[in-house]
């Protein structure tokens, strides 16, 4: 039988936790006082919602995502504006993506109501951890894992579902700071028919060694390159890309093994409603490095959750250290910065109806 999530069980903390000071110092280290969990097994569907005490899940050492990472994830965020109400951002497009991760790696997906339903539920009742100062916001992070404890590889039989809350502040030390990219054409990040469209751990493990590689050589991200020529260009770090040549914007298409995220459909969206002309098309890094050196390439910068937008200042190509225009952050890159976090905050009309308001459910 498939409960409902109006079956959610809440059982709250005995005491509640004091709210940090500097909760939002570094990203992702402390969270709220309560979690949210959902089981599934087979025959019964997803079962049990429940919120619970933030705490320790047990698991066996044999439990299945330990040893064939059969898991899949989302990250949002939540915004308190000026007159105290809490706003998600893109929610059903968050919970959307979840469940196309989940059918990737062959996990039974979650209706999204249902997701969009724990995402209100669990920030209503840890609403005072979200955090009020500028650039600082609750995060969510909802995940999926197979749960089955048995190390045969084969789909689970079982599955738990949790989402975790975590106050946080600017996520890159740089804040608005142009980063420096390296371009790789040793590690690839996503190959066709492969995890680059689904939010999975696999592909975070597989890009650390790539990080650590360009950190040492002084830069601050990875560009990734196709895994076929090792030549158009596809994200960077853990970010989608996005190009200014001329008065063009240009945007590697979603064609299998980019991550479709939904700050870059956001700045699709609010560019083409100003009128810019943007573009889905392949790029390749000849063309992106002799733009820069004739000068049309007028900026650089990548998208995400995390820091909404991220200026490039610099891309690292086959030894050389290329420069941006004059490396400082491009008009379209501060416009979509002002534009989409004034949405996010409540202090500009939401034309899209992005956001959605977190509800009083007692
Ligand atoms: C999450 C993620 C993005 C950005 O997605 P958003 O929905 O904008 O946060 C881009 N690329 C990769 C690899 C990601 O994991």
């Amino acid at each position: 039988m498939i409960h409902s999530i109006e079956a959610l069980v809440v059982r709250r903390v005995e005491e509640l936790k004091p709210v940090p000071e500097d909760a939002t110092a570094r990203f992702g280290t402390t969270f709220t006082d309560h979690m949210f969990l959902m089981e599934y097994d087979t025959g019964e569907g997803w079962h049990d919602p429940q919120i619970a005490p933030m705490g320790e899940l047990v698991l066996s050492p044999a439990t299945s995502v330990l040893h064939y990472g059969q898991a899949v994830f989302d990250g949002l965020k939540g915004f308190r504006s000026a007159d105290g109400e809490i706003r998600l951002f893109r929610p059903d497009a968050h919970a959307a993506r979840l469940r196309r991760s989940a059918e990737r790696l062959a996990i039974p997906p979650i209706p999204d109501p249902w997701v969009v339903e724990s995402f209100l539920r669990l920030v209503d009742i840890d609403r005072r951890w979200v955090p009020a100062g500028p650039g600082t916001a609750i995060y969510l992070r909802p995940t999926i894992i197979a749960a089955e404890s048995a190390i045969g590889l084969h789909s689970a039989s079982s599955y738990l579902y949790f989402l975790i809350l975590s106050p946080v502040g600017a996520y890159y030390a740089e804040g608005s700071n142009p980063v420096s990219i390296l371009a790789t054409e040793e590690f690839v990040r996503a190959a066709p028919g492969g995890l680059g469209e689904a939010k999975t751990p696999a592909n975070y493990a597989a890009s650390l060694l790539a990080a650590d590689h360009a950190i040492a050589r002084g830069f601050t991200q990875v560009l990734w390159l196709d895994a076929i020529e090792h030549r158009f260009v596809e994200e960077v770090g853990t970010m989608n890309l996005m190009v200014r040549i001329g008065e063009e914007v240009i945007t590697p298409p979603l064609a299998g093994t980019i991550l479709p995220g939904v700050t870059r459909d956001s700045a699709l969206t609010l560019m083409r409603s100003w009128g810019l002309t943007v573009s889905e098309q392949p790029l390749a890094i000849e063309t992106l490095i002799a733009a820069a050196k004739d000068g049309t390439l007028a900026e650089v910068w990548g998208t995400g959750t995390a820091a909404v937008v991220s200026p490039v200042g610099e891309i690292g190509w086959r030894g050389e250290r290329i420069r941006v225009a004059d490396a400082r952050p491009g008009a379209v890159t501060r416009r979509l910065y002002e534009a989409l976090t004034a949405i996010q905050y409540g202090t500009a009309p939401d034309p899209f109806a992005w956001t959605v308001t977190v509800p009083a459910y007692n």
